[in-house]
């Protein structure tokens, strides 16, 4: 059966149905609020679109940081400043899955996770190969552990139906076992030894990854001048609006709030336990932790966000920005990493974030993000001198659009396909634009400074002799490199980076030394072909 566009979410509503607490009802309203605006993009997709339609899935949601014992401490923290990013993206994706006309079954529940897909008796004889009644299964990292214990032995043989929502994203290095631990690349995450594109981010953080994303769109401003502002004014009062929802977050920070708060009448939303007297400096206009449709609504009145170096790259700030705000943000120097960080400590990355929003840093940047040096009372003060006397506009990326997410997961729905062995062939390969890059330089940083992306799918077209000759590169790479290996996209997009690593005129050796930069795990006859080529 074909996925037909849907019209409606009243289906998902009734997915919800009976799940019920503070996370699922964030969800709910979530996508309640958005349902006007998801359905309208729908209809744009269906009228623009020769795409074909892809089969109709049977998808299992399984956001395991909702079930169990880790679960109930979430559940807790939601209505009191914990992370909302996660539920904004649970929400967009059954959203979007709703619209492009799949079959969800959503469930935060271990014990219904156990009758929905357990090895149990009666489900065949062979303990491996039950049918699986999902076509695709997205988890997080502590559902792959609650499926494992439901699934068994089964867990191998499916897991290429799974894709995990991993907001901060897993390098290759982290997710083979056996190359993390002999080459030290320690975490509590990784080593699931998935391929590393069924792990799903919140921004498009490595072309190693999937980019999932989530929804901030201008269109909410326009709906709430109408309602509550004034005719007269422009709709923004000279406000700032603090980010950071918990007291601990403002810890050390109180000079640079004051800064701001001399020129900008500054409030906040964070959560206050009953009973409790507020820690923030007396001249904060706090609002208390509000519902995410009154948060938005604030932030619709404001001139700047202001973040304050945590949380590290969350949904907020992206929406502030569609809402007309000016972020204004901490750089990190050095840069915040999971070596000298103990929030990035232990997950599976080597990523440097070089400022609190290192996506609104790089790529949307001026005049919507200010990254500035916290400490620096001059710097801080010109940002905002700067940012006062420029009119800035609402801006959404399109990536972060209802229509851009509908596309987008389409595309992964219809092509991505990790049960299959074969070279990808999609992207298709007139997409491709070849660039040879200075030494020393990643396939993703070479490709954004020329506007491209980094497209992993596409190496196996670069990754050949008679491609390099042709590009008048007397350097080559074995055609042998591998695409069967347990991440092959992995090992390709070393391939290319080093590729792209080596400028005509100055051509070197192929050495593991090299490889090693970008993290690769040789498999033992790719190291061969290396050797040979070291000779
Ligand atoms: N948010 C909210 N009420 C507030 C402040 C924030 O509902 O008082 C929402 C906000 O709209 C955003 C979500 O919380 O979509 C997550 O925010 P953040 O960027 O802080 O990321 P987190 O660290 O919570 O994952």
């Amino acid at each position: 059966e074909k996925a037909e566009i849907r019209t409606s979410l009243s289906q998902l509503f009734e997915d919800i149905g009976n799940n019920s607490g503070p996370a699922l009802n964030f969800i709910r309203s979530r996508v309640e609020r958005m349902s006007e605006q998801w359905i309208q993009a729908g209809g744009r997709l269906m009228r623009s679109s020769n795409k074909t339609l892809s089969s109709q899935m049977r998808v299992l949601l399984y956001p395991g940081a909702l079930a169990g014992s880790a679960g109930q401490r979430f559940e807790a923290m939601v209505e009191r400043g914990g992370p909302l990013g996660e539920l904004v993206q649970w929400a967009d994706l059954s959203a979007c899955l709703t619209i492009l006309g799949h079959n969800l079954t959503l469930s935060t529940s271990q014990r219904q996770l156990h009758s929905l897909i357990g090895a149990a008796p009666g489900r065949g004889s062979c303990p491996i190969q039950w049918p699986l009644t999902f076509d695709l299964i997205y988890t997080d990292y502590h559902g792959l552990a609650h499926l494992q214990g439901a699934m068994g032995l089964a867990f191998q043989h499916y897991q290429c139906r799974f894709r995990i929502l991993d907001s901060f994203g897993t390098e290759p290095a982290f997710n083979l076992e056996s190359y993390a631990n002999s080459h030290g690349y320690k975490t509590l995450w990784g080593r699931w030894g998935l391929q590393p594109l069924q792990y799903m981010t919140m921004f498009p953080h490595t072309p190693d990854n999937s980019f999932l994303g989530f929804v901030s769109k201008e269109a909410e401003r326009t709906e709430v001048r109408e309602e509550e502002l004034e005719p007269e004014t422009d709709g923004t009062d000279r406000i700032a609006v603090v980010y950071g929802k918990q007291d601990y977050m403002w810890q050390g920070k109180s000079e640079y709030v004051e800064v701001i708060s001399e020129q900008l009448e500054t409030h906040a939303t964070v959560y206050q336990p009953p009973g409790h007297t507020s820690n923030l400096p007396s001249f904060i206009t706090n609002h208390g932790l509000l519902t995410q449709e009154h948060f938005l609504r604030l932030l619709g009145r404001a001139k700047v966000f202001v973040g304050l170096g945590f949380p590290y790259e969350g949904p907020a700030p992206i929406e502030a920005i569609a809402l007309g705000c000016v972020f204004l943000q901490p750089r990190f120097d050095p840069p915040h990493s999971s070596v000298n960080n103990d929030f990035y400590k232990g997950k599976p990355t080597s990523r440097q974030i070089s400022s609190q929003h290192p996506y609104a840093e790089e790529f949307i940047g001026r005049p919507h993000v200010w990254t500035v040096d916290m400490a620096n009372r001059t710097d801080v003060r010109e940002a905002l001198k700067a940012i006062l006397s420029t009119e800035v506009k609402p801006f959404a990326p399109r990536e972060l659009t209802c229509e851009g997410m509908l596309e987008r997961l389409h595309g992964y729905i219809t092509h991505q396909n990790f049960c299959s062995k074969s070279v990808p062939t999609w992207p298709p390969e007139s997409a491709l634009r070849a660039h040879l890059g200075p030494l020393g330089q990643s396939c993703a940083g070479v490709c954004r400074r020329s506007s491209l992306v980094c497209e992993p799918a596409l190496f196996h077209h670069l990754n050949s002799p008679s491609a390099f000759t042709r590009r008048s590169t007397t350097c080559f790479l074995p055609t042998a490199l591998g695409v069967d290996t347990v991440a092959s996209s992995r090992s390709l997009y070393c391939s290319v980076a080093l590729a792209l690593t080596l400028p005509t005129a100055d051509c070197v050796p192929v050495g593991l030394t090299y490889l090693d930069r970008w993290h690769c795990a040789l498999t033992a006859s790719e190291q061969r072909t290396v050797e040979e080529l070291r000779k």
